[in-house]
């Protein structure tokens, strides 16, 4: 596969679900992967790059930007509430939203620092006690109770159980946000990008299909 393969895939799969191409983001997550293959798609032209953690970030982004400009960056993974400054200041939307305490001291970084990243908020949809997200049940209350802190709040995000049907969570996601007058869909991944577009996928965040493989080693 590859970047060109993916975006070209993308563009097909939102064309065929009746919407503009520019209207799904493709998220390349370059989390783990060597230098020379993020390298490779910054030279294609590719700008919206998803990280996992905020340290692996910093150690790598500041040295591609200064190289190849401005990116737009993307915090796919678990936020502690102790670096939600740094997370403020270096990524320009956050997609694991998931506590109060964390929307508020969000909020506070937003008001110190004057800039203000657009905020997802991660769903648990699969009810699965090892991940991170609020519960379906929860979210009007959670919704509520961040509502008096006027975040940029765009839409939801899932990563759903492994064993199940991603279309499912994907169309359940899509009811929970319209339910919510959100807009954004954070939803989709190297296995399953193009049926979370078919459901409305508004960010799509894949990884190994453009990269390859995740090397752990
Ligand atoms: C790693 C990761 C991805 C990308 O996964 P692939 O299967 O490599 O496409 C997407 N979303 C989140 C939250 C991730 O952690």
């Amino acid at each position: 596969m590859g970047y060109a393969e993916i975006a070209a895939r993308v563009a097909a799969a939102a064309e065929k679900a009746g919407r503009a191409a520019q209207d799904v983001k493709l998220i390349a997550v370059s989390k783990v992967q060597p230098n020379a293959r993020v390298e490779a798609v910054l030279e294609a032209g590719h700008r919206v790059f998803g990280e996992n953690k905020l340290q692996e970030a910093e150690r790598k982004w500041p040295a591609f930007q200064e190289r190849f400009g401005a990116v737009e960056l993307h915090l796919l993974g678990p936020l502690q509430t102790n670096k939600a400054k740094k997370a403020v200041a270096l990524f320009d939307v956050i997609h694991s939203l998931d506590r109060v305490k964390l929307a508020a001291k969000i909020a506070d970084e937003i008001q110190a620092q004057g800039r203000a990243p657009q905020l997802f908020v991660q769903v648990n949809t699969g009810e699965e006690p090892q991940k991170a997200g609020i519960l379906p049940h929860d979210l009007p209350a959670f919704l509520a109770k961040i509502a008096p802190m006027d975040l940029p709040v765009v839409g939801l995000m899932c990563i759903p159980p492994v064993n199940e049907e991603p279309s499912l969570h994907f169309a359940l996601l899509r009811k929970l946000a319209a339910r919510h007058g959100l807009a954004g869909l954070s939803m989709g991944m190297s296995d399953d990008f193009e049926r979370a577009i078919a459901l409305g996928a508004t960010h799509v965040r894949v990884g190994s299909a453009i990269f390859g493989a995740r090397d752990y080693g």
